[in-house]
Order: structure tokens, then C-alpha cells, then sequence
């Protein structure tokens, strides 16, 4: 065998060197891009989504999700929806699920669904409405639609150039699990449904009130976690911030 000249085992070395430097970069540009070039991605197309698309995605969602739905607590949401500040082009449908299951949830464009379960825990009717008013807050926001965007990237895309939101609805429909608000999401829906609450009439320590009911729950609830709340994390915070706001409301 040739032995190696020591320049040309040198030369290797850096060579070697500049690859594995190359590849590590190449590796921490490419965690960034997917950690924060992707939720930038879904802001900006949520954007850029018609209203109109929202409803239509979010309807098939809803159907998907609980056919046996029915309308429900119609007064409260009529309530809150003439109480924004702004015109909104949703229209908020709220449906109650017969499921002991303690959840909530926004489909973008304004269905609401909100569970047995969770009515039950709330420890009073004046709860209620606070539910309606953190969940329209997601529509609003358009938290939902984001959240949709970042899981299902690719085929949200396809589905808006189509114009078809059917493939996407089988996979929102099949994968509700790995949708998630951002902390910040929740934050924004607590705090501009609190305001909602007060503009509406309604007590906005309802709000905090609901948290805390719904932290009971899951403490003395055999160890069952309502879906609500391992869907929306830090709570304790949650009713402190909720708390201290309805205060400065009063
Ligand atoms: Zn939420």
C-alpha cells in the first residue's frame, strides 16, 4: 500500500472537516426553516385564505367530526356575535355533542362544538358563555385555520389552489390530535374573550371561573384529563391572567 504523503492527509482532514461543518449547518438551517420558517409559512397563507374557503372547510370538518351534533346554546353565542367591535365575516354556529368528553372546538369559519362533558363540568351556567366566547376568539383570530396550515401544510396549500377542501378534511378529520394552538393563540383568546364577555354583558370573571372549574376536573377527575385542557396548556397562569383582567374590567 502507498503510504499517504503528509500534506495529502492533511488536505483530507480538512476536507473532512468542511463536509461535517457543511452537514451540521446544513442540518441546523433546515431545524430553523421547519421550527420558525414554518409557522411564519402558515401565518402568512392563513392570510391569504377567503373566508368563504374557511366556512366551507370548517363545515365538512364539523360534519366529519360529530354528525349527531345539534344547535345549541343559540342565545349566548347571538349575544357575543353582536357584540363585536368590528363586522366579522363568519357566521357562529354552535353545536353540542352528546359525548361525556370535556372539549371544545373551533372549525375555522364559525361551527363551535361544544360537548356534554364539558357543560357538566362547568360548575354554573355563567360558564358557558365563556367557552363560546374563547372558541370564537379562535375563529376570529383565525387560529383554527393557522393550526390547520401548520399541521397539514401541504395539502391545506393543494386543497386552496383547488378549491376543494375534501382531501383536507380527511385528514384534518383523521389527525385532530396533532392540532395545536400556540400558547400565544390561547393567550389572545382568553384575553379578547374576556373583553368579549364584558361587551356582551356577561360576567368576565366567567372566564377564569371556567378555568378554574375545569382544573378541578381534572384534579378530582380519576385521572382523567379533560381534552380541553391538555389542549390548552398552563392553566394556573390561565386564570390568573384571565382573573387579573376581568378585575381591571369590573
Ligand atoms: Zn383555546
Amino acid at each position: 500500500m502507498t503510504p499517504v504523503p503528509a500534506s495529502a492527509a492533511s488536505a483530507n482532514r480538512q476536507f473532512l472537516l468542511w463536509t461535517l461543518a457543511l452537514l451540521l449547518l446544513a442540518g441546523y438551517g433546515l431545524h430553523a426553516l421547519w421550527t420558525r420558517g414554518l409557522p411564519w409559512a402558515a401565518g402568512a397563507a392563513t392570510r391569504l385564505v377567503p373566508a368563504a374557503w374557511e366556512r366551507e372547510l370548517g363545515e365538512s370538518i364539523a360534519a366529519s367530526i360529530a354528525p349527531g351534533a345539534k344547535p345549541c346554546l343559540e342565545d349566548a353565542a347571538e349575544r357575543l356575535a353582536r357584540s363585536l367591535p368590528a363586522p366579522s365575516p363568519y357566521t357562529f354556529q354552535v353545536r353540542c355533542v352528546p359525548s361525556a368528553e370535556i372539549n371544545a372546538l373551533a372549525a375555522p369559519g364559525g361551527v363551535i362544538l361544544v360537548y356534554e362533558g364539558l357543560l357538566q363540568a362547568a360548575a354554573t351556567r355563567e360558564e358557558i358563555p365563556a367557552v363560546l366566547a374563547h372558541e370564537m376568539q379562535h375563529v376570529l383570530l383565525r387560529h383554527s385555520t393557522r393550526a390547520i396550515f401548520r399541521a397539514f401544510a401541504l395539502q391545506a396549500v393543494i386543497s386552496l389552489l383547488a378549491g376543494d377542501p375534501t382531501g383536507l378534511v380527511a385528514q384534518v378529520a383523521g389527525g385532530l390530535g396533532v392540532l395545536h394552538y400556540m400558547r400565544a393563540d390561547e393567550e389572545e383568546a382568553d384575553r379578547e374573550g374576556v373583553l368579549l364577555l364584558k361587551r356582551a354583558g356577561f360576567n368576565p370573571l366567567a372566564m377564569s371561573a371556567l378555568l378554574e372549574s375545569l382544573d378541578a376536573a381534572t384534579a378530582g377527575g380519576a385521572g382523567v384529563v379533560p381534552t380541553w385542557i391538555s389542549s390548552h396548556p398552563d392553566i394556573r397562569q390561565r386564570i390568573a391572567a384571565t382573573r387579573a383582567l376581568a378585575h381591571t374590567l369590573r
